[in-house]
């Protein structure tokens, strides 16, 4: 059989992702989509080992399968990382923990519209400081079994409010364009992490959690307070 192109690779994406049906599958699919996307648009640069994208407002929302897999992972660490985790964790609740429960809210629609806009200005410029509490040593901590979401930024594009997006940084949308501008095209295929969620949420949720989904602050918060962790 012939190989596929890495053009054809991203053609097909969603005929792939019919036949995911478990974490371990969907990783292997968004290996193979951002390998292709990093031959076919080389102006992306998060190849370079740039963590930006752990740091301020853009933290993933984990799914509860997802969490379980990386909380199983931390207690395996050692004790040393555990104990940086844990210290990261618990001082940026005491700083931003009306933030991380505002975000937690809505992402559960828990909120009004008029807090939203209250609120939602202030996100970005409180979070500005603040980096993921896996985030250690310049590097994941949890590499390995770091959510899809995380995987997938930097290489996506979503469709939000009817508008297609750039999954990214501001670096590397400018960079895009930039190369769109340079090769004379408007064109660009990337797959829709639309699609991805909407796969996602067939395999990914545990009703025996507290929660089917939420940032990372208050997963690892109530991991501690009810002793998971
Ligand atoms: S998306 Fe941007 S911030 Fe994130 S790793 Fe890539 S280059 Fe870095
Ligand atoms: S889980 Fe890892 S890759 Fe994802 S935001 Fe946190 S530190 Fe960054």
């Amino acid at each position: 059989m012939l190989e596929k192109t890495n053009f054809e690779i991203l053609n097909n994406y969603l005929l792939d992702l019919q036949r995911v049906d478990s974490l371990e599958k969907m990783q292997e699919l968004v290996a193979k989509l951002t390998n292709s996307i990093d031959q076919v648009y080389p102006c992306i640069t998060c190849k370079t080992g740039c963590y930006t994208c752990c740091t301020g407002s853009s933290m993933p929302n984990v799914y509860v399968k997802e969490w379980q897999r990386i909380r199983e992972y931390i207690k395996n660490l050692d004790l040393e990382t555990q104990k940086a985790i844990k210290e990261k964790t618990l001082g940026m609740i005491e700083r931003k923990g009306d933030i991380f429960n505002f975000i937690h809210n809505v992402i559960h629609q828990k909120i009004t519209e008029t807090d939203l806009t209250e609120f939602a200005n202030k996100v970005s410029s409180e979070l500005k400081c603040e980096s993921c509490p896996l985030h250690q040593n310049g590097k994941c901590s949890v590499y390995e079994v770091r959510p899809i979401k995380c995987r997938v930024f930097g290489y996506f594009s979503f469709v939000f409010d009817n508008k297609v997006q750039f999954l990214s940084c501001e670096s590397d949308t400018n960079k895009m364009h930039e190369y769109l501008t340079k090769n004379k095209t408007n064109q660009i295929v990337l797959p829709y992490w639309n699609s991805f969620e909407r796969k996602m949420v067939t395999f990914v949720l545990d009703e025996h959690e507290n929660h089917q989904m939420t940032i990372i602050p208050i997963w690892l918060k109530e991991d501690y307070e009810s002793g998971k962790l």
